[in-house]
């Protein structure tokens, strides 16, 4: 890996934005083909909504069980992100809530991400209405609610964190013999430069 002043001559894929889309989609083209991946950021990585996420990983969408899908397999990746990429990841377990009203659109998208998730075998717990005091205690005011659904395995995780781990990790997850690979620097732009070989930026 060596730092230099400027982008490379040539790149097979050039990726602009060092937010966790452009720092994943980087990462995840160097590691699973055989194009050299450059990821352009024009300030920091993670500068963007990224650094301003709540950091909350859920997998309760209602009924858009694509959006599901997704999350899952995202979130077990972030479970396994530092035996990937070998770069350390803030995360935390949390289970997140969701309180419904029977006949309401948001107690029909709640109980649509639970059947979601349980027809799936992802962690979910239904609380009756009357269950909620003794389930809930910090909370006042839930007699308004006739259930709640609780994501079990949602949790919290750092996206600046993993926009950094992906933008420094080396491709090593679908070829783990590639060889370290080389950083470069722009004067107006910070570049991280995948190859699949060993490349000096000049
Ligand atoms: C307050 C807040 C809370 C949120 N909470 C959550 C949450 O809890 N859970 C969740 O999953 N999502 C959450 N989100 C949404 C999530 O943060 C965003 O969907 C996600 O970070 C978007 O990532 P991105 O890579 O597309 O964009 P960004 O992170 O914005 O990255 C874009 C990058 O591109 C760079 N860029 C732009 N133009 C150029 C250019 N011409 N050349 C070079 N670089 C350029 C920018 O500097 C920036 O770094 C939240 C968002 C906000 C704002």
């Amino acid at each position: 890996m060596s730092l230099g002043p400027t982008l490379p001559d040539s790149t097979g894929v050039l990726v602009v934005g060092g937010g966790i889309m452009g720092t994943a989609a980087a990462y995840f083209l160097a590691a699973e083909s055989d194009r050299d991946v450059t990821l352009v950021e024009r300030d920091n990585v993670g500068a963007g909504s990224t650094g301003d996420s709540s950091a909350i990983l859920r997998h309760h969408y209602g009924d858009e069980e694509i959006y599901t899908d997704m999350a899952h397999w995202s979130h077990e990746f972030y479970r396994s992100f530092e035996a990937e990429t070998g770069q350390a990841i803030a995360h935390a377990d949390s289970p997140l809530v969701r309180f419904g009203e029977e006949g309401t659109e948001a107690g029909e998208y709640a109980a649509a991400g639970h059947d979601a998730l349980a027809e799936r075998d992802i962690p979910v717990t239904w609380y009756d209405g009357d269950e909620l005091p003794d389930q809930y205690p910090m909370y006042d005011g839930l007699e308004a609610f006739d259930f709640a659904v609780s994501d079990d395995t949602a949790a919290y995780s750092d996206g600046t964190d993993a926009a950094n781990g992906f933008s420094r990790a080396p491709p090593t997850r679908a070829r783990p013999s590639s060889p370290a690979s080389p950083w470069s620097l722009s004067p107006s732009s910070t570049a991280r430069s995948w190859a699949s070989t060993p490349r000096t930026a000049t």
